[in-house]
């Protein structure tokens, strides 16, 4: 049965309440079972590499085109897997055509700047996917739930933000926009990781902590800021991702879907091609 990635898109003007969206869940998974149970977990991690093969042609014919941008920005709270997706789903790509920008605090001279200033210079150009781990949405999520910012300022931030993904869009770029939806639970075992395995130590950050105790400010955060901005032309998607292999899946399968529905093709072959020959 195909994976209706409709299901998982927000749509405009709608009310949504995070609390109602199980993070555990596999919506559109055929073969889920009740619990998530190993062999379906073994199906679902298979699934995920014929994926990462698709996605492969796709790019491959995505970057031969060179006609189409492709933007895609991921959000979670901490340890919500943003790093582990970029690097199951986009698993085999042609780094030529992949680029990922991480967007931390801002530095002092980005500070110096209205908030999209350092953003759209990481937009991608013809041919190319870029990949926005946290992106210009921390400006209305971490700035408005740490008071970074008057509220009379980050308010107006939403209308900003759709108007200038809209031009984006205008002038070629494809948007995906993905929420990776975890439990407060998964992320207490995910920062408890860090803490217990050696190898996963560097990842912990005690300003983690801080965050995590304003769960609840940041789920209505985010919930208003994909309300305000999730628009026909720059989607959001809300991806349960407490699975890391069901999280792979549905986010492989948006990504791929909207790939196809750019019906790229590769370039004309140069004229008398076929009357050629490579000289011994
Ligand atoms: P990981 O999940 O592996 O910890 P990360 O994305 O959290 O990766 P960090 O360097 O740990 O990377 O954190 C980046 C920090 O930068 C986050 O706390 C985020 O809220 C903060 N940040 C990003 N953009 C802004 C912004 N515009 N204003 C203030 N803080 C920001
Ligand atoms: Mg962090």
């Amino acid at each position: 049965m195909a994976f209706d990635i409709d299901e998982l898109r927000v749509k405009p003007n709608s009310n949504l309440d995070l609390s109602k969206i199980d993070p555990s869940g596999t919506p559109e998974w055929s073969n889920a079972d009740e619990d998530g149970g190993s062999s379906n977990k073994d199906a679902g991690k298979a699934r995920g590499l014929e994926l990462n093969q698709r996605l492969e042609e796709l790019q491959e014919l995505l970057y031969a085109e060179g006609k189409h941008r492709v933007l895609i920005v991921i959000q979670a709270m901490d340890a919500g897997g943003k790093d582990g997706t970029i690097k199951h789903v986009f698993e085999g790509v042609n780094p030529s055509g992949v680029k990922v920008a991480a967007f931390k605090a801002p530095s002092s001279l980005e500070r110096s700047h209205d908030y999209l200033w350092r953003i759209h210079q990481h937009a991608p150009a013809d041919g190319q996917l870029t990949i926005f781990n946290r992106s210009h949405y921390e400006d209305v999520l971490v700035v408005r739930v740490m008071d970074l910012v008057d509220k009379d300022r980050w308010q107006k931030r939403y209308e900003h933000i759709a108007n200038f993904e809209q031009m984006m869009v205008d002038e070629g770029t494809t948007i995906i926009k993905l929420f990776l939806h975890i439990s407060k639970q998964e992320q207490q075992e995910r920062l408890q990781e860090r803490l217990d395995r050696p190898e996963k130590n560097w990842k912990f950050d005690s300003g983690d902590l801080v965050h995590r105790e304003k769960w609840n400010d940041y789920q209505k955060a985010f919930e208003t800021a994909l309300e305000k901005t999730s628009t026909k032309d720059a989607p959001w998607y809300v991806i349960p991702a407490n699975r890391k292999w069901y999280r792979n899946i549905a986010v492989s399968e948006i990504v791929i879907q909207t790939l196809e529905s750019l019906q790229m093709e590769y370039p004309p072959a140069p004229a008398d091609i076929t009357e050629m020959h490579i000289p011994d």
